[in-house]
C-alpha cells in the first residue's frame, strides 16, 4: 500500500509541464504516473524526463493506466469537458485548468455528471484564490474593513500573445480570472457585462483587439473594471483594487524587492504567469492532491466553472453587439450550495 497519489496529466504544453515539474519537485504526496496530449513527440519527452511514467496520446488510455488516482487537465479549454466526463465516469477527482468549459452547455453537462454521481470532483483552476495578495484582500473584504464594497479596478496584462490568441480569447482565458476573483472576493455572481474596445495597440497582430475594457456588474451592487491588454510589451501586470464605503486596499503592484543603487531606485516587473502566481500554483496543487487523496475536492468547483462560462458568454455578445449584456444563471443545485 502506498499513500502516494498517482495523477495522470492531460495535455503536456505550458500549462501541463508546469504542473507536472511542480508535482515532481514541490508537491509531496503525489506523483505523475502517466501523461497524454496528442503530440506525439512531446508527451514522449515530458515522460521520458521522469521515472516510471508511461505516455500517451489518448488522455482516456492516461486515466487507465495502473496507479492514477487523479486527472490534471491542462489542455486546451474546448478540449477539457470530454476528458473531465471520462475522469467522472472512472469516479476519479480531476483538476482541470481554466476555462473549466469555454460554454455554458459543456459547463450543465459537467454538473449534471456529478450530480448523477452525488459528489463533487471537479476543482477549477481558478488559482488566484491561492495568491497571499489576493487571500488578504479577501480577508479584509471579508472582515468588513473596507465597508461595503464599490468597485474593483483591476488590471490584467502581458508582454505578448501567444500567436493562437483570438479577440474572444481575451474574455474567455484572460479576463476569466478575474471573473473568479470577482465572484470569489465579492461573494456575488456577476449579473450583467459590456465590453468597450479602443483603437488596438500597434503591437497586436492583425485583427486582434487588444486592448479591451471589461465591465461586469455585480448582484451586490458594485462595479468591476477590468482592463485586459495582452500585448502590453512591458511586463505581466495583475492589479486589483478594491474600493468600498469605508476605505480601499491595492494589490499586485510587485513591490517585493526595492534596489536602490547608481543613483537610482527601482524594482523588477515580473514577465510571465509561471512566476508572478508560482507560489499561488504550489499552494492550488498541495491542496487539491490533499483533497483529492481523500476522494474529494475543496476549492472553487463545477458551478464556478459554469458562472465563469455564463459571463464569458455574456462577455462575447457584449463585445460584438456593443451591447449590456444581462447573465442568465441557471439554478444553483444543491450539491453546489
Ligand atoms: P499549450 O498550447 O501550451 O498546451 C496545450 C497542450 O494540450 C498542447 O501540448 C496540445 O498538444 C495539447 N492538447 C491539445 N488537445 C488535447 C487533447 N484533446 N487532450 C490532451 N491534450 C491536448 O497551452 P497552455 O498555455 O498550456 O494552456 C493549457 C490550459 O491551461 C488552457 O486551458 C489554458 O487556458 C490554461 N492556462 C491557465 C493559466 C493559469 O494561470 N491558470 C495560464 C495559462 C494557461
Amino acid at each position: 500500500m502506498t499513500s502516494t497519489l498517482g495523477i495522470a496529466v492531460i495535455g503536456t504544453g505550458k500549462m501541463g509541464s508546469d504542473h507536472v515539474r511542480r508535482i515532481g519537485r514541490t508537491v509531496g504526496g503525489a506523483r505523475v504516473v502517466a501523461v497524454a496530449d496528442p503530440d506525439g513527440d512531446r508527451v514522449k519527452e515530458v515522460a521520458g524526463a521522469l521515472d516510471g511514467v508511461s505516455a500517451h496520446t489518448d488522455p482516456a488510455a492516461a486515466m487507465a493506466a495502473p496507479g492514477v488516482g487523479a486527472v490534471l487537465v491542462a489542455s486546451p479549454g474546448p478540449a477539457h469537458e470530454e476528458t473531465i466526463l471520462q475522469a467522472l465516469e472512472r469516479e476519479l477527482p480531476v483538476l482541470c485548468e481554466k476555462p473549466m468549459t469555454p460554454d455554458t452547455a459543456g459547463a450543465l453537462r459537467v454538473m449534471e455528471a456529478e450530480q448523477r454521481l452525488g459528489r463533487r470532483l471537479v476543482q477549477v483552476g481558478f488559482m488566484r484564490r491561492y495568491d497571499a495578495e489576493y487571500e488578504r484582500l479577501k480577508e479584509l473584504l471579508d472582515a468588513g474593513s473596507l465597508g461595503r464594497p464599490l468597485f474593483l479596478h483591476c488590471r490584467h496584462r502581458n508582454v505578448a500573445s501567444p500567436p493562437f490568441f483570438t479577440s474572444d480569447m481575451l474574455i474567455t482565458d484572460s479576463v476569466v480570472h478575474e471573473v473568479d476573483a470577482a465572484r470569489w472576493l465579492l461573494g456575488q455572481e456577476i449579473t450583467a457585462v459590456s465590453v468597450l474596445s479602443p483603437a488596438a495597440t500597434s503591437a497586436a497582430p492583425e485583427g486582434l483587439r487588444d486592448p479591451r475594457l471589461v465591465l461586469l456588474e455585480t448582484s451586490g451592487g458594485a462595479i468591476v473594471d477590468v482592463e485586459i491588454f495582452v500585448n502590453c510589451g512591458v511586463g505581466y501586470e495583475v492589479r486589483c483594487e478594491a474600493v468600498g464605503e469605508a476605505g480601499s486596499a491595492r494589490i499586485g503592484d510587485g513591490h517585493a524587492m526595492v534596489v536602490r543603487s547608481a543613483g537610482r531606485w527601482g524594482g523588477e516587473i515580473v514577465q510571465d504567469f509561471t512566476v508572478r502566481f508560482a507560489d499561488a500554483y504550489d499552494r492550488q496543487l498541495r491542496r487539491w492532491v490533499a483533497a483529492a487523496a481523500r476522494g474529494r475536492t475543496a476549492g472553487p468547483g463545477a458551478w464556478d466553472g459554469y458562472a465563469a462560462a455564463a459571463v464569458s458568454e455574456a462577455g462575447l455578445r457584449a463585445g460584438r453587439d456593443g451591447v449590456r449584456v444581462a447573465v442568465e444563471l441557471v439554478d444553483r443545485p444543491a450539491l453546489y450550495r
